[in-house]
């Protein structure tokens, strides 16, 4: 598959590690970090030690996996390792991991020492088609997602499919739904190509293809003050769903089983608000529906979920503001959204 060249790092696809053992090599680090987790230190980064097995001058920080590791806390033991470990501003972080490790890693690394060099290699499907594209690094705070965080780019994204022969078909799920709303915002021709595949493990060139989507609209508007936004699609609803379930649920919720009862929501909101048919709410409904478990949303949740949805950081003027679709392959951007709107719109995926 081509390499994807985005703003100004590339993106790549083929004989991903190996690109990444010449990136380190030419680039003349005094010292590389590659940042894992539980999961990704036992499944992805025994083959990244193998290519390196004539480097020396490497270390590994290895966190725990999970949406719980992506706080101050997990960050502040980063900074600290890399100080024990004489890192310098000459030092390369390697987030080797899902979304969590890519935020993480590159949040540690865009503040440690005003901003070492940092490279992501996406292990998580999610990671691959969305988190690790498009420069936005962050950390949560008393399960407010992503509320710290910097707009900074990696100096280069190294996908290796087969990384994926090891995910959970739950994670393949989660990523799954970034590449729904792909198609959804921007291309119906990406969408239909979804709808007719084995989604139980989406192919490679549905990955590539999935990529160049989130490249070519971060590339337009690196800081979200325009089209980036289209990306927030089923996001508004979905972060308070995913913050409600990871506070409440035992086993929470995946983000991309979050954003997928986010799109129905925001869906049904487009059908109202900004002139989607019924007949492509219905479509959408469907192969969501046909894709995702059932989520149980108590009417009881619904004030809490709103007053998450206020605290979203997309808001402005104390507004819950959200991307709708006009048509599948469409958006709208910036509608603000009523409580009872909002409700409306749980109430209604509450009782499909
Ligand atoms: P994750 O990083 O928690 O990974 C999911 C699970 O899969 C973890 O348990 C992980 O250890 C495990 N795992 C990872 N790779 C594996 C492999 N190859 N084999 C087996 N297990 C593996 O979650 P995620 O879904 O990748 O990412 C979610 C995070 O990404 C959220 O925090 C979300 O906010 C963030 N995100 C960021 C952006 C962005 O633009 N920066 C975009 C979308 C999502
Ligand atoms: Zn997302």
């Amino acid at each position: 598959m081509k390499t994807i060249q985005s703003d100004n790092y590339p993106i790549f696809f083929d004989n991903s590690i190996t690109e990444l053992v010449n990136f380190v090599k030419q680039g003349n680090y005094s010292r590389s970090f590659i940042l894992t987790d539980e999961n990704t230190g036992v499944h992805c980064l025994p083959a990244l030690k193998e290519q390196f097995a004539d480097m020396d001058n490497f270390d590994i920080i290895e966190i725990n996996a999970g949406e719980e590791s992506k706080d101050i806390d997990f960050c502040i033991g980063i900074w600290k390792m890399l100080i024990d470990f004489g890192a310098d501003r000459k030092s390369l972080m390697i987030n080797l991991g899902g979304g969590v490790i890519s935020d993480m890693g590159g949040f540690a690394a865009s503040t440690f020492k005003r901003g070492i060099d940092f490279v992501h290699v996406p292990t998580t499907l999610l990671s691959q088609v969305d988190a690790s594209v498009g420069g936005k690094t962050g950390i949560d705070i008393d399960s407010i997602k992503n509320i710290i965080g910097t707009f900074t780019q990696p100096k280069a994204v190294f996908i290796a499919y087969d990384f994926l022969n090891t995910l959970p078909a739950r994670q393949i799920l989660s990523g799954l739904a970034e590449m729904l709303k792909h198609g959804l915002i921007v291309d119906k021709a990406y969408w239909e190509a979804l709808k007719s595949s084995d989604l139980s493990k989406p192919s490679v060139e549905l990955v590539h293809w999935s990529v160049e989507i989130k490249n070519k609209v971060v590339i337009e508007d690196p800081t979200e003050k325009g089209i980036r936004k289209a990306l927030n699609f089923g996001h508004t609803v979905g972060h308070a769903v995913e913050t409600n379930s990871l506070i409440n649920d035992k086993t929470p919720l995946t983000h991309g089983e979050a954003i997928a009862i986010g799109m129905i929501c925001e869906a049904y909101l487009s059908h109202k608000k900004t002139g989607l048919s019924s007949a492509e709410l219905e479509e959408i409904v469907k192969v969501i529906s046909d894709l995702y478990p059932k989520y149980n949303i108590k009417e009881s949740s619904h004030k809490a979920l709103c007053a998450l949805m206020l605290k979203d950081k997309k808001n402005q003027n104390g507004k819950i503001n959200c991307t709708l679709l006009t048509r599948i392959g469409q958006c709208n951007l910036d509608n603000i959204c009523t409580d009872a709107e909002l409700c409306d719109s749980l109430s209604y995926y509450a009782n499909l």
